[in-house]
């Protein structure tokens, strides 16, 4: 089959289209027929060696991967050639405590599809089969490609880690992102009012079409009293984060006595120096959020099916334009999705 592979880390790093052999299911194993594959910027992470686990190469990376069952190992029960499916991209060991409890995004034996094992970026991928989650037939391969990873991120911050009531005020940081954009559209059905920020007056405009009643500059350093002015002064109840850095500590600037921070990444910054003082007086929350629970990526099909949530691709290129596909990420043109179809 034909697969992109991660030769040797760097910003590019060397990335080959090239020929290898096809993985063979084993026992509980499901062969899939890659048709779409979501670019993240988890990708670009492990392309650059900037996540703490360690990454054996080459590596076919590619998390949100949709695509149809090519091939049952033995063992398998639920599933047929041919069925149309998504693939849960944390590998939870499905047997300890979190795992039996549905909380798989908990599981301390979590490993990443397409970080830690091969993915999606290639013709066919090999995983137990488990993992899989039946994709809605209203779904194309990209729409879904371009769902279900970063939607079903938001999905979890906003209906597990916290929970949107109507008529909060949430703030998403970068709107334009693949989990702002559906962050904003989440909150927006949950009943929420929704502000968002945005680097780029493109990326403003398009969380402003999403469904944000404002869309704030980042590099203006009066955001965060603007955000206070729109709220009536009260801050949000929900902050939305991925960024970190020194946009977190701008994130407490904007948040109301007894709101929550919900973060899941720290493209800009892992460390970050935080006044304790405002934190306990106003009861706040730093919430952490890592991946999702399998109930989350059905919800975000289920959602997306219903035209709850669309997905926001940007650009699809063929797999052997894939460092195109990275280059474009990596210099943040995008709005919204990239998503690469073997
Ligand atoms: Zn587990």
């Amino acid at each position: 089959m034909k697969a992109l592979r991660l030769i040797a880390h760097g910003a590019p790093g060397e990335l080959r289209h090239e020929e290898v052999p096809t993985p063979e299911p084993g026992p509980g194993d499901a062969l899939v027929r890659v048709r779409a594959c979501g670019l993240n910027r988890l990708d670009l992470w492990v392309e650059e060696k900037g996540l703490p686990i360690p990454i054996l190469l080459p590596r076919i990376q590619g998390c949100e991967t949709a695509g149809e069952i090519a091939a049952l190992g033995p063992e398998v029960t639920g599933w047929s050639p041919g069925d149309r499916v998504c693939i849960s991209s944390n590998l939870a060991c499905g047997g300890c405590e979190a795992c039996r409890a549905g909380e798989e995004s908990m599981c301390s034996r979590n490993r990443i599809f397409g970080v830690e094992t091969d993915g999606g970026f290639a013709e066919y991928a090999c995983l137990p089969a488990r993992h899989l989650v039946p994709l809605p037939r209203e779904l194309g391969f990209e729409a879904a490609a371009g769902l279900s990873l970063a939607a079903s991120t938001a999905m979890h911050m906003l209906t597990d880690r916290t929970r949107v009531r109507a008529g909060d005020w949430v703030l998403v940081i970068a709107g334009a992102s693949g989990v702002g954009s559906a962050a904003i559209q989440i909150a927006r059905q949950l009943g929420a009012r929704v502000l968002a920020t945005g680097s780029s007056e493109a990326k403003r405009s398009l969380a402003l079409a999403l469904g944000a009643e404002a869309a704030l500059d980042p590099a203006d350093p009066s955001w965060p009293g603007e955000v206070r002015r729109l709220t009536g002064k009260r801050g949000v109840d929900i902050v939305v984060e991925h960024v970190g850095g020194p946009l977190l500590a701008q994130a407490f600037d904007c948040l109301a006595r007894g709101g929550s921070i919900v973060t899941c990444g720290a493209t800009a910054g892992r460390e970050i120096s935080l006044n304790l003082w405002p934190l306990f007086v106003k009861q706040q929350r730093l919430i952490g959020s890592y991946g999702r629970n399998r109930r989350d990526l059905v919800e975000t099909l289920r959602w997306a099916a219903e035209g709850r949530l669309r997905p926001v691709v940007d650009k699809v290129f063929p797999l052997s334009d894939g460092v195109a596909a990275f280059k474009a990420l990596r210099q943040r043109e995008v709005l919204g999705k990239v998503v690469l179809c073997p």
